[in-house]
């Protein structure tokens, strides 16, 4: 094969165009899905503050409607222990007593009746009835708390059966006024109270709501579990007080169940407070849903351009594979394959100007066929065609440099460019090219080549035709000489190189 036909393709503009177009695409696509994933982020942590707002909003609701129901029922405690250091008391009968130790209050509906104990713990005044049956209380935290701490105040029990309803059960203190212990004032608030404040409430199945005292003692809770009634959550190792301050929000597994949610709590102004919980599942299910939405289309789109950018990059590809095919074709001897006469002109006369630059020679070797006439005659038309393409291997094989140029320069003649060579050199490369043609030809039919050798310094002023005439020149004196031969061209007033 002919080594050497083809100049090895550069990196061509296409090929960066291509890339660019992909690298701009891909940059748009990664450019598009970051402003799309900060967005749905937004998004979410949007979803997540209005669910926590809400949830805060509706443990603080609740918190302060048991308070103040606290709050009613404590004022009736202690209206009841402070009549009761009334010395009339104990001398009016049981039905006025009645009348003056408990208000209206003590009467609502999720309201069990105030009982009052003595120091002993023995039941002596029950707001339900005027007779008591006979009950002692002394071993109750209730009345236990109150009989060794002077100073305590209003005292809320953990959650526990109280005349047969669960129920917690808020005490006091009767201190006569040197505050000696005198008894306990006890009432209760029923569980029905809690069950109904949820019920009015609008709440999914999954969502929680927890009241705890301030020890964290589970006092109710939402969904109704009494495993978990009166548990305290400073016993579970798993979870810290710190998890949720007020003000803030915890979103994972909570203390109780597994099920992720958003936990936020309202403010500990009152003796409870409240712990509202949603699944994290509701919280994010339309963000979720949109999520999704946004997500495929947007995907949609990457892909749908990035296809796009691919199917253009290909076709840029090819048109500039036909381009450079076309410019190939356009510069190539078709038959040779080596450099056509239009692309040997644009290649001499640059480098004509390069060397001119450079002040460095020239060479140019004219080549021709010896009696191809005759061959063409004798063999054929197709003879001589295949006697031109080995002549054309013969020439590109002694032809290696980067910037050397082989062309045909018309029918059978050659013309090879050798800048920044010497005269002699250049003489070597004539001889290679004429001996090869003789060497390969020899197992055939005798085929020779004649060749006309010129160099010169470019100066300014000066056209290559000077070249090619010169060499022109020494080609005709090497067939004048007798064909299959190599002239120098001789050039006195140029000024040729040695
Ligand atoms: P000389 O040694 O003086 O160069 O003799 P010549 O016969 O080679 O020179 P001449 O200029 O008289 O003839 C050139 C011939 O080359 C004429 C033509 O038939 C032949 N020729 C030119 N181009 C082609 C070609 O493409 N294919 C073939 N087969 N022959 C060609
Ligand atoms: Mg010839
Ligand atoms: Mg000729």
């Amino acid at each position: 094969m002919l080594s050497g036909w083809r100049e090895v393709t550069a990196r061509r503009p296409w090929r960066i165009s291509a890339k660019l177009l992909i690298i701009s695409s891909v940059v748009t696509v990664i450019g598009f899905s970051a402003i799309c994933v900060n967005v749905m982020l937004d998004m979410r942590r949007g979803e997540e503050a209005l669910a926590r707002q809400t949830l805060e909003n509706l443990a603080t609701t609740i918190e302060s409607d048991i308070s103040r129901n606290i709050e009613i029922y404590d004022l009736s405690l202690k209206a009841v222990a402070s009549n009761m250091l009334l010395p009339e008391i104990a001398t009016v009968p049981k039905a006025i007593r009645h009348l003056i130790l408990f208000d209206h209050a003590t009467t609502a509906r999720h309201f069990g009746a105030i009982q009052v104990f003595d120091a002993d713990g023995r039941l002596t005044i029950d707001a339900s009835t005027l007779d008591p049956l006979p009950a002692n209380r002394s071993e109750e935290d209730y009345f236990k708390i109150h009989r060794h701490n002077p100073g305590a105040d209003l005292f809320i029990s953990r959650p526990m059966l109280f005349r047969g309803a669960y129920s917690i059960v808020l005490s006091r203190r009767i201190s006569d006024t040197d505050g000696g212990f005198l008894g306990v004032v006890a009432g209760s608030i029923r569980f029905s109270y809690f069950h109904e404040l949820f019920e009015r409430l609008n709440l999914d199945p999954d969502d929680t709501i927890t009241v705890l005292k301030r020890d964290r003692t589970i006092m109710m809770r939402r969904p109704f579990d009494l495993d978990v009634i009166g548990t305290n959550l400073a016993e579970r190792q798993a979870w810290k007080a710190d998890n949720l301050k007020i003000g803030t929000s915890y979103s994972g597994q909570g203390p109780v169940d597994p099920t992720p949610r958003l936990y936020a709590r309202s403010g500990d102004s009152g003796p409870l407070f409240v712990v509202a919980g949603k699944p994290l599942s509701a919280v994010f299910e339309l963000w979720r849903k949109e999520a999704i939405r946004i997500g495929a289309v947007v995907l949609l789109l990457a892909l749908f351009l990035l296809g796009s950018a691919i199917v253009l990059a290909r076709e840029i590809g090819r048109r500039a594979e036909a381009e450079s095919k076309l410019e190939e074709m356009a510069t190539t001897d078709a038959l040779t394959g080596l450099k056509n006469r239009r692309k040997f002109d644009s290649v001499i006369d640059s480098e004509w100007r390069r060397a001119m630059r450079a002040k460095t020679p020239v060479a140019l070797l004219m080549i021709d066929a010896d009696h191809f006439k005759a061959f063409n005659d004798t063999f054929g038309h197709q003879a001589g065609d295949q006697v031109l393409v080995g002549i054309a291997i013969c020439i590109s094989d002694s032809v290696s440099r980067a910037g050397d140029c082989a062309a045909r320069y018309g029918g059978e003649e050659f013309a090879v460019l050798l800048p920044n060579i010497s005269v002699a050199d250049a003489y070597k490369v004539a001889e290679t090219i004429r001996g090869k043609v003789q060497g390969w030809s020899d197992d055939q039919t005798i085929s020779t080549v004649s060749c006309g050798i010129a160099s010169l310094v470019p100066t300014v002023g000066m056209d290559w035709t000077v070249l090619v005439a010169a060499a022109d020149k020494a080609l005709y004196a090497a067939k004048a000489g007798g064909r299959n031969q190599s002239v120098v061209a001789s050039l006195p007033k140029l000024s040729l190189v040695a």
